[in-house]
């Protein structure tokens, strides 16, 4: 059975000791949760053999993984509501508060009565205002018809795979990437096929890659920029070069996600996909308002696309949830005609923080002793390559905890020792790396880096082959 708090078990054969409160903890939590999991597991499977039920799940679930970030995010909080002292940077969230103007239309929709089903792809005015921006900030044209909102951009994302892709396709996804994409590829039952990049390539894909992967069976390619969790972001240049390639397999679409595009730091521009030649009829755009609006917990997101996809899109999502909430398409409703370009200040406010937090996380990560790092252009994640420090068939060593090999093993070292709770980059495909998260204030960081940087010193932490 996979439970969160399986993933800080420690490993058998180790020897540890009990230095810090929250190892005992997160043992005790283990214990616990998984002793008193294992006993209803065990009831229920007791009952059900009783009731003669066939347990049998369609394998296309059965063989989903949990998200490893939200089981890390759950992870930190349970330690933080017991009383531990565990810096929480797994979240993929902005710490700031949704901008008044939204929060207020929010509570005035409520107020008013605005509180019964939404029209299945979303309001009109919501619809039209988001036309309205993607011509202004994107330089792409759609009608009404060709938005379909829903409850967050993930939903956007699953329709639009379900929808396009299925057994016999192939999605090209490139990795480092969002935790989700693979899991919806096996959902849709098409082959999910995995371009990897590295900090040689700041996390992009090159034209020559793609070009390489594309078959007959290629369907969709899955792009994110600025990256979940790399924090690159695609020029211009490759950009156009990656859509010519595209232009030249009609099979082929291109799943463009750019829920990040307001957190981008200059030089880099944002430039959207769908803006290139010919592109426009093949490209799913896929946005929303959790992360420029601070607005995850409203939990709203869109898609724009040709109506032959959207109309598809649409009926799946009248089969599956309807349409987004009311109360929420207000508050977005107010950021995009009220906030005006890119959100306006509220939006840059947030920008320009993260951009702070950015160049602050860079250089304390430099400083550390075999830390490699490429300086994200955008979204707020660090996503620093650590082979130095663990990779490699051994791994790195420390005294009282044993070995640390791999991402995941550097995470649980972290969270232990220093702890600090961080994505492992497996999760994301690329186990070289480590994901952080600056979406915390000024002195959290700070503290986790003072925490990071102690943890990793040399003369406790011996480096992958030296030793
Ligand atoms: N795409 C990416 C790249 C993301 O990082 C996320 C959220 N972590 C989403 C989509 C989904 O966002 P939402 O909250 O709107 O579902």
């Amino acid at each position: 059975m996979r439970t969160t708090t399986t993933k800080t078990t420690i490993p058998h054969g180790r020897r540890v000791r009990f230095r810090r409160r929250v190892v005992v903890v997160v043992v005790v939590v283990k214990n616990a949760s998984s002793q008193s999991e294992a006993e209803a597991a065990k009831a229920a499977e007791n009952a059900s053999k009783a009731a003669g039920v066939d347990r049998t799940l369609n394998p296309r679930v059965r063989d989903l993984n949990e998200s490893k970030t939200v089981a890390l995010t759950d992870l930190a909080r349970t330690l933080k509501e017991r009383g531990e002292d565990v810096i929480g940077l797994a979240a993929g969230e902005p710490d700031f508060d949704t901008p008044e103007v939204c929060a207020k239309a929010g509570i005035r929709a409520i107020e008013t009565g605005m509180t019964k089903y939404s029209p299945n792809p979303g309001t009109l005015p919501l619809r039209e205002a988001i036309c309205e921006k993607l011509k202004r900030e994107n330089g792409v044209e759609y009608a009404p018809s060709e938005i379909v909102i829903s409850n967050g951009a993930k939903q956007s994302v699953t329709q639009a795979v379900l929808t396009c892709c299925g057994p016999g396709d192939e999605v090209i996804v490139p990795a480092p990437y969002w935790v989700s994409y693979p899991e919806m590829v096996t959902l849709s039952g098409a082959e999910k096929v995995i371009l990897r990049t590295d900090i040689k390539s700041n996390f992009l894909i090159t034209p020559e890659q793609l070009e390489k992967a594309i078959t007959p069976k290629s369907r969709m390619l899955i792009l994110c920029s600025p990256s979940n969790p790399s924090g690159a972001v695609y020029s211009r240049e490759t950009l156009e070069k990656i859509c010519e390639i595209v232009t030249k397999h009609p099979r082929l679409l291109v799943l463009w996600d750019e829920i990040y595009e307001h957190i981008i730091y200059a030089p880099n521009e944002h430039v959207s996909a769908a803006s290139f030649p010919n592109m426009w009829e093949r490209t799913i755009v896929v946005n929303g308002f959790s992360k420029s609006f601070a607005m995850t917990g409203w939990r709203l997101g869109y898609s724009a696309a040709p109506e032959y996809f959207s109309k598809a899109f649409n009926m799946l999502q009248s089969q599956l949830t309807s349409g987004p909430s009311s109360i929420a398409q207000e508050a977005a409703l107010a950021g995009y005609v009220e906030l005006g370009d890119k959100g306006g200040a509220p939006v840059e406010v947030m920008r320009k923080k993260f951009q702070e937090r950015r160049d602050y996380v860079m250089e304390r990560l430099r400083k550390i002793d075999g830390v490699a790092i490429e300086t994200p252009g955008g979204a707020f994640y660090a996503f620093p390559d650590v082979t130095k420090l663990c990779g490699g068939d051994k791994g790195g060593f420390v005294e009282g905890f044993g070995p640390v090999k791999g991402s995941d093993e550097m995470c649980r070292y972290l969270l232990q020792e220093a702890r600090v709770a961080l994505v492992p980059g497996s999760a994301f495909g690329v186990d070289e790396c480590i994901r952080i998260s600056y979406a915390a204030s000024d002195e959290t960081l700070e503290k986790a880096l003072d925490r990071i940087t102690e943890a990793l010193d040399p003369k406790k932490f011996k480096r992958s082959g030296s030793w």
